[in-house]
């Protein structure tokens, strides 16, 4: 699939989209086309609502159940629907799992692809050309960056998203965890360990 992102408003906009998106919110609720309560709610589905929270059940139920697992690396997209999580941004889902041989991470290029429906809005550094541009050219360096550092005989593979492709990366399960049900191991899931700038917690980190 080529990488075709003319069909993204966002790639449009001017380095300083938040003004042009406060200016048009403004001007279409003056000629009274939009809701502001409207919009509030939807921004505030995928800010935290969703967040990042649904991504991390799908790793939760991964690690406990190996069915669950294998059928969602050979075809993510109608396992992670079958549990609600599809629409906007979640069209075709890929899950890429980390093994001590390889570790994954996520970039957008050419924009900002994401899995809103998995991770909610994704943060403002994946968005950053830094982000963007190093990612590909030097992950490891990025990857050390976000406090991540691999053995040298594990690589590296980064996955460009595209318009049709949204992946979210199946971290390795903590040692120490085989006694946690769904919500403890959920609570170890972090957003940056599903798009691989990050390692999830381990059981003595566990937020409380
Ligand atoms: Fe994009």
């Amino acid at each position: 699939m080529p990488h075709d992102h003319s069909d993204h408003p966002h790639s449009l906009l001017p380095p300083d989209p938040a003004l042009r998106v406060k200016a048009l919110e403004t001007l279409l609720t003056r000629k009274g086309l939009v809701d502001p309560a409207a919009l509030d709610v939807i921004i505030d589905t995928y800010e935290n609502k969703i967040g990042p929270r649904n991504g991390a059940r799908v790793v939760a139920k991964a690690w406990r159940d190996p069915a669950f697992r294998q059928a969602l690396l050979e075809d993510a997209t109608p396992v992670v629907a079958d549990l609600g999580y599809y629409g906007r941004q979640g069209e075709h889902v890929v899950v890429v799992e980390n093994t001590a041989q390889t570790h994954n991470m996520v970039v957008c290029t050419l924009c900002s692809c994401y899995p809103w429906p998995l991770l909610g809005i994704p943060p403002a550094w994946y968005k950053s050309d830094a982000y963007r541009a190093r990612a590909v050219r030097e992950p490891r360096k990025v990857l050390q960056d976000f406090g991540v550092t691999l053995a040298e005989n594990t690589a590296v593979r980064v996955w460009d998203s595209t318009a049709e492709v949204r992946y979210l990366v199946l971290p390795e399960r903590p040692a120490g965890t085989e006694g946690l049900d769904e919500a403890e191991l959920m609570a170890l899931v972090t957003r940056d360990s599903m798009i691989g700038t990050g390692f999830p917690r381990t059981p003595d980190q566990a937020a409380p």
